[in-house]
């Protein structure tokens, strides 16, 4: 019933919005390339972009546009969260879901995580991995069938075998098989050619590799390096030549290092990161994906009997609680930071919590949200396209209650969500 009643929403909204200018009256309106708040603002919006921001409160001249008042809220962008898996929500049962879900079944599900994705303010999110229906989700979103973020995704992580994101890790034998490029799975340098070039054919926009072990995966390490740098290299090459670039998980130093030498373009987790690492990360411009909530969320659930599976708990007991504390000291140290939760690992829409760990952890509440905005954008090469509210931008528009300089958990709780010119909230 909800669901019918959002589409009719939905559905009104886009009818409502073709041809007509929408103004937009914001109380404050955070400016995220100046990293400063500005008073009484209008936003004017024509179909799906921005066409210009006034000082004051305007009004047409014709007085016949639309009008939305959100004089007693705090504007920004839509937020980028760089780091998600749509396609799946961690339980108990993840491990058994991978032999009884069929595609369609995991489809199902992810509609319901791309939407309350968006009604949490996030209108733009990089998928970094799962079977490939992420990219089924992407088209379904842009081509209007569902409601979701505009979503980057690498489809199937590469991994190699036997490493994070090697899909039959842990398996009975007769059901292990021998996964190749095709699927994600990398062993050389030609193997890793290959599953670029897959990824490109199969529709993905970027490409995730393992570059360590990982902590949920059925595999002993959580941190040991799992590709030589000669096929990280090989993989980051052969990205470029198809505009994509390279996410790299990773938890170990080691494997870090070998990532950021090779070409990737951000580290994920980054938990065991050395101060030498930091550097060479500065020098290559190369950003951190803190995922701090994912961190909180594996400690909290390998204290619950059953949730993971036995060969995970002590992984995630002993990665879990580091990636706070290495983010504080990379941050500290001048490491790019960008924005990304591991949503997935945790429920979809919890999302927003990052900021607040962030803060926590020494970071300036503006400059969590300037991570979340300018700063993801740089990295997706939307710059000029969202991550500001500013003319000729994509009108991805979302408002909270509170001035979240002063109250960073107000990011928690969006009230106003506008994409691409569509209002999906508005509380
Ligand atoms: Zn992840």
């Amino acid at each position: 019933m909800r669901k019918l009643l959002l589409l009719s929403l939905f559905l009104f909204s886009v009818m409502t919005l073709v041809g007509q200018t929408t103004y937009i009256h914001c109380g404050k309106l955070i400016d995220t390339k100046a990293g400063t708040i500005k008073t009484k603002q209008t936003i004017i919006v024509n179909k799906n972009k921005i066409t210009g921001v006034l000082d004051g409160y305007a009004v047409s001249r014709n007085g016949k546009d639309k009008i939305i008042d959100l004089k007693d809220k705090v504007v920004m962008p839509g937020l980028i969260d760089l780091h998600v898996h749509i396609e799946n929500e961690f339980g108990p049962r993840t491990r058994l879901e991978r032999y009884v879900l069929d595609e369609a079944d995991v489809a199902f599900n992810s509609v319901g995580f791309a939407e309350t994705t968006l009604l949490k303010g996030f209108t733009t999110v990089r998928d970094l991995g799962g079977t490939g229906v992420n990219i089924s989700i992407r088209k379904a979103i842009d081509a209007g069938k569902i409601p979701g973020p505009r979503v980057f995704t690498a489809g199937k992580a590469l991994a190699s075998t036997g490493g994070h994101a090697d899909p039959t890790n842990g398996s009975r034998r007769v059901l292990i098989g021998n996964p190749g490029p095709k699927e994600g799975i990398v062993n050389s340098v030609e193997d890793a050619k290959k599953a670029v070039r897959q990824r490109y054919k199969n529709g993905a926009d970027c490409i995730k590799i393992t570059a360590t072990g990982g902590v949920l995966s059925v595999a002993k390490s959580g941190d040991n390096p799992q590709f030589t740098i000669e096929e990280v290299k090989a993989i980051c090459d052969m990205a470029k030549d198809y505009g994509m670039h390279v996410a790299a998980h990773a938890h170990g130093d080691d494997g870090m290092q070998r990532a950021v030498l090779g070409g990737v373009k951000t580290i994920e987790h980054g938990t065991y990161m050395s101060e030498a690492t930091m550097d060479l990360m500065k020098k290559y411009d190369v950003y951190l994906v803190p995922t701090i909530t994912a961190g909180k969320e594996v400690v909290d659930k390998a204290k619950v009997k059953g949730y993971y599976p036995e060969v995970v708990v002590p992984k995630a007991l002993a990665v879990g609680p580091q990636i706070q504390g290495t983010f504080a000291k990379a941050y500290k140290r001048g490491v790019g930071i960008a924005f990304g939760t591991d949503a997935g690992v945790f429920k979809h829409g919890n999302n927003a919590k990052e900021f607040g760990f962030m803060v926590e952890a020494g970071m300036p509440a503006m400059e969590t949200i300037q991570a979340a905005t300018v700063t993801n954008a740089k990295i997706l090469k939307m710059e000029n396209e969202i991550g500001q509210v500013k003319a000729g931008f994509y009108a991805d528009i979302v408002a909270v209650d509170e001035d979240p300089t002063k109250n960073i958990n107000t990011m928690e709780k969006v009230v106003f969500v506008m994409k691409n010119g569509v209002v999906y909230k508005n509380e």
